[in-house]
């Protein structure tokens, strides 16, 4: 079973990623898009990593995973300008949402939660698998948790490396038609970092002697 602290090592594993990897997730952007994935990312993921962490005295203190996931996508809604923010932040609302007010939630749980929540992003954006989007990585990302949260992982890398040859159908890049032919798709690879954090907190956890 995982804890509120599972989720909130998910965030900050999560967080630690995205400030390793934000000039390659701007530099990705650059050629088709506006340069700022990395930076919008860096913003959201900073206000994620403050509104978790032991902030003001009153501040919200959420204690179940639900709770986590709602108040970390609340806060990349806030806090991120363009089009991923509120994308990644129905994301991690939605699926907190589906996970209700559990203290501890299975891992079956947390794939069918996660499973509704990336429909809600295609659902939001109007995508499918296949217009060079972060659903590319996390379709067959989320699709793998049935194996294990390394093979997501693993799925939502390969998904991303796949956005290369594909031309984009959707959001910016899609402006640049056969241009954007060639370019690896800056969301599909944010999207591997998030589920590829995941698996490093799930490995963690269940290494033997680690937190739950
Ligand atoms: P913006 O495009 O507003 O500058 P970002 O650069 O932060 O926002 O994010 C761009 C990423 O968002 C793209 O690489 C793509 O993966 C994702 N994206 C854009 N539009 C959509 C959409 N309609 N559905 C799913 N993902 C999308
Ligand atoms: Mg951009």
């Amino acid at each position: 079973m995982r804890d509120a602290d599972f989720f909130r090592r998910w965030m900050a594993a999560a967080a630690a990623a995205v400030e390793r990897e934000a000039d390659r997730l701007t530099e990705l952007d650059s050629p088709i898009g506006d340069a700022d994935h990395g930076s919008n990312l860096l913003r959201g993921f900073t206000a994620v990593r403050a509104a978790l962490g032991a902030g003001a005295p009153d501040a919200e203190v959420p204690d179940t995973p639900g709770a986590v996931l709602q108040l970390a996508g609340r806060t990349l809604i806030s806090t991120v300008g363009g089009a991923s923010g509120p994308l990644y932040g129905t994301l991690l609302r939605r699926t907190g949402k589906e996970l209700g007010d559990a203290a501890e939630v299975s891992d079956e749980a947390v794939r069918e939660a996660l499973h509704t929540g990336v429909g809600a992003v295609a659902k939001l954006g109007g995508a499918a698998p296949g217009d060079k989007t972060m659903l590319d990585a996390l379709v067959p990302g989320v699709a793998a948790l049935g194996t294990s949260y390394r093979a997501a992982g693993d799925a939502a890398e390969a998904g991303a490396l796949a956005t290369v040859p594909m031309q984009a159908r959707k959001g910016r890049a899609s402006y640049l038609g056969e241009r954007s032919v060639g370019h690896q798709d800056p969301g599909a690879t944010s999207s591997a970092l998030l589920l590829g954090a995941l698996a490093d907190v799930a490995d963690a956890a269940d290494a033997p002697g680690g937190p739950r």
